[in-house]
């Protein structure tokens, strides 16, 4: 009983306001602390232990969304999650225990998902989004050939990659790529997500190229479910616009 979840509010743009929270993972220790999901989702991929440790994220976010009836809510899932036992029954099956509609529930996968077994997991895929559960490509950018993985699946979000948001106003580059990524995403019916906002700069260049979401510590780290429901409660747009930057051009130089 020591893993949990912490939350991510994500920020609808439009609306400047919470539209959701992204789910991840902590092992809280009691010798070691807090653990972080990348000291040891790693571990549980390769001995398989994934797979039941996936399913109590998914069970646990559907039981937690019902406290937040008007959040979306993504979790992220593994490789071995397609592979090994039942994705869509034990989706099915926590939405259905829970009582919460499909579509509040976003899937996040990365490329690792699509690179093996593409039949198959194309096939679990759509099984989802035939439930009416939302399919998100994250960290997109980063991997060998994002933007075929677009044609294979009609993905319903792209969450563009914190590398290329920390860059945003300081390397034209990157201001080019995230620009062309949103436009396509909104080409092929797609919203986007830039993850990683920590300025109020960002937050404010991804509005004007036209960026649906944006998350990331300008808003607020991922919280316990506690004191989401306490910033849910106490939200103010206002008070994210006048933070001071954490970094200037010149600690970033392009
Ligand atoms: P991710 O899915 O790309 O999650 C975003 C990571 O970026 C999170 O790290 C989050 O804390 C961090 N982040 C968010 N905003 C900012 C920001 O403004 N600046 C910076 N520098 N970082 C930011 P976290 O929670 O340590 O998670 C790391 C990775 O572990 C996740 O990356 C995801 O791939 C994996 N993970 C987390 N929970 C789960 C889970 O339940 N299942 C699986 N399979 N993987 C998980
Ligand atoms: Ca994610
Ligand atoms: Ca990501």
């Amino acid at each position: 009983n020591e893993l949990e979840l912490h939350y991510q509010p994500q920020i609808d743009l439009s609306t400047n306001t919470i539209k959701g929270v992204e789910a991840l993972l902590r092992w809280n220790q009691k010798d070691d602390g807090m653990i972080p999901p990348d000291a040891f989702v790693p571990l549980a991929e390769e001995c398989g232990l994934i797979v039941p440790l996936g399913d109590w994220v998914i069970g646990e976010a559907c039981r937690q969304a019902k406290e937040w009836p008007d959040l979306t809510f993504a979790v992220n899932v593994s490789p071995a999650q397609f592979r090994q036992g039942d994705l869509v029954a034990t989706v099915k099956n926590a939405l259905e225990r829970e009582g919460i509609d499909p579509s509040r529930l976003e899937i996040e996968i990365t490329e690792g998902v699509l690179l093996s077994h593409t039949d198959e997991t194309i096939a679990v895929l759509a099984g989802l989004q035939a439930m009416g559960v939302k399919i998100a490509m994250d960290d997109f950018g980063t991997g060998y050939s994002s933007l075929s993985y677009l044609r294979r699946f009609p993905f319903d979000k792209i969450k563009i990659d914190k590398s290329f948001t920390m860059d945003l106003g300081l390397c034209a580059d990157a201001d080019n790529i995230i620009e062309a990524v949103i436009k396509l995403g909104a080409s092929m019916g797609m919203t986007s997500n830039a993850e990683g906002v920590e300025t109020v700069e960002q937050a404010n260049l991804l509005r004007n190229q036209g960026c649906k979401e944006v998350q990331g510590f300008l808003f607020s780290k991922p919280l316990p479910s506690k004191s989401i429901s306490e910033l849910l409660t106490d939200w103010q747009w206002q008070k994210y616009q006048n933070v001071e930057s954490s970094f200037s051009k010149q600690e970033r130089p392009c």
